[in-house]
């Protein structure tokens, strides 16, 4: 029988109604899992491990560096992982993994759920039955599992706060579906690469993100120049699209870049990718110095820009040259092959 490590992080699964607030406070997870779902054991020998308990959306670096390492210290144990993991800052925490652990071969599965598992209609049972089935394959990836379906984790984005499908990947088919069989597509798992897992947790924060908006005015950017950021992240229209006219970004994308920083443009269409030689704005934008991010989510791009930043000492030429190449199937090779034409 396989060996799983189940490790809790937190989030709306394992949590309780606390009377008399109602508020949703942390159980003994161990005991909750094993009451809720004794099948489990059927599945395989799964041990636990509760290395923080916390809201996604307090989730810090630190907290992955802890993640990446404990997965990485258990790694010749077991042959799979689970992680159960608040929802709303999933995708971070599974792209910042694909990154910090590259070599993988063993299946490192995220799942969480929309309603606590100790309440009647939850999506956590069968989020975590099929996350641990999942984790006795042969998927060398860092994964998330939810509804049905399996994404590769760097290319997903939660699509709704309270559907039962909560994630989506836009750009890249679900690695594997959950109904009466599972069925894996295995020509999309990533192909291990010869080298052996390897834990590279060196993070730099200075990263920035923002959404752009018709009449978003520039001189409100001015702090960003003088701040110690090393790249800016702007979430722009269609394939990449920012004003050029009126309240032109312009001027401050060449102050930022001539400063020696990044300027990286992701879409706010979920589907779909950057492409700024298409129209005249987005010529302007990359001959100001900014830098198409293709068809990687904007959440991928932040969390890749950090350890980008963190592996080359905030060395911002290096980061440039390596953003759009494939580290863990975030971004569509052919995207690459285009960048290296241009
Ligand atoms: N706020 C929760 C979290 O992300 C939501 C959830 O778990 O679904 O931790």
């Amino acid at each position: 029988m396989k060996k799983i490590l189940l490790i809790h992080t937190g989030g709306t699964f394992g949590m309780v109604p606390v009377e008399p607030s109602q508020m949703l406070a942390p159980p003994d997870i161990q005991d909750q899992v094993l009451s809720h779902v004794p099948e489990i054991q059927q599945i395989a020998r799964v041990d636990f491990s509760v290395i923080f308990n916390l809201d996604s959306a307090n989730i810090q670096i630190h907290h992955w560096q802890q993640l990446a390492r404990h997965i990485y210290e258990n790694y010749p144990r077991y042959d799979g992982f689970v992680i159960i993991h608040g929802t709303d800052a999933m995708v971070y925490t599974a792209a910042a993994l694909s990154f910090m652990l590259p070599g993988i071969r063993k299946p490192v599965i995220f799942t969480g759920s929309q309603r606590p598992l100790a309440q009647i209609r939850s999506d956590a049972r069968s989020n975590l039955i099929n996350s641990l089935e999942l984790a006795t394959h042969p998927i060398p990836e860092v994964a998330i599992f939810f509804g049905t379906r399996l994404f590769r984790g760097n290319r997903t984005l939660k699509i709704s706060s309270t559907h039962y499908d909560a994630f989506d990947s836009p750009n890249f088919p679900p690695l594997a579906e959950v109904g009466l069989d599972i069925e894996i597509a295995r020509h999309l798992l990533l192909k291990p690469g010869p080298n052996p897992l390897a834990l590279k947790d060196a993070l730099d924060t200075r990263v920035f993100s923002f959404q752009f908006f018709p009449g978003l005015k520039p001189e409100y950017l001015k702090a960003l120049l003088e701040s110690p950021l090393k790249a800016v992240v702007i979430e722009a229209l269609g394939v990449g699209n920012l004003a050029v006219q009126e309240n032109s970004l312009i001027p401050w994308i060449k102050d930022f870049t001539r400063a020696g920083k990044l300027v990286v443009i992701t879409s706010q269409s979920p589907y779909g990718r950057t492409d700024l030689n298409l129209y005249e704005c987005g010529q302007m934008i990359q001959d100001a110095g900014g830098i198409s991010a293709h068809d990687m989510t904007t959440p991928t791009t932040i969390v890749k820009l950090m350890f980008l930043l963190g592996q080359y000492a905030g060395e911002v030429g290096r980061v440039r040259d390596e953003l759009t190449v494939p580290l863990a199937g975030e971004i569509s090779p052919e995207e690459t092959e285009n960048r290296i034409q241009e």
